[in-house]
């Protein structure tokens, strides 16, 4: 079997102890129990993974694909940032808007009034050519 890479796994093989349990699963007393092989079909990961919502939270069971194979499926999304529920897990509107804003900056601010070679300041343009003149005098 592939290795599980999962936040919500987790196993302990220390001195000889084989624990391995799934903590999403762990905390759903309604859900019919884990095991391991259930790892290799389950969509947490990939959700996890993948979705553009920044604060993620899932909860999901062992529920029956076909009424056959125990599968592991998530039952109920939510953003905790945004505190909204997701249809989706794999999609939060309000973090991908706000992705979208970080993506695209704000215009810059319109230059100030002293900028160079607006009206109300010849003075750059002047000294420039004074410091010229001097040093092909010298
Ligand atoms: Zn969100």
């Amino acid at each position: 079997m592939k290795p599980v890479d999962c936040p919500f796994y987790y196993s302990d093989y220390y001195r000889g102890r084989e624990l391995e349990e799934c903590r999403l699963i762990g905390r759903n007393p309604q859900s019919r129990p884990w095991r391991r092989a259930l790892c290799d079909s389950c969509p947490v990961p990939d959700i996890m993974h993948r979705t553009d919502c920044t604060d993620l939270a899932v909860e999901a069971e062992v529920g029956r694909r076909l009424f056959i194979i125990d599968q592991v499926q998530v039952t109920y999304a939510v953003c905790l940032k945004h505190k909204t529920e997701l249809q989706d897990p794999l999609h939060c509107p309000e973090c991908a808007k706000e992705r979208e804003q970080a993506l695209t900056p704000p215009l810059p601010p319109p230059l100030p009034n002293m900028a160079v070679g607006s009206p109300q300041s010849p003075a750059p343009r002047d000294e420039y050519r004074r410091g010229r003149g001097e040093s092909e005098g010298s």
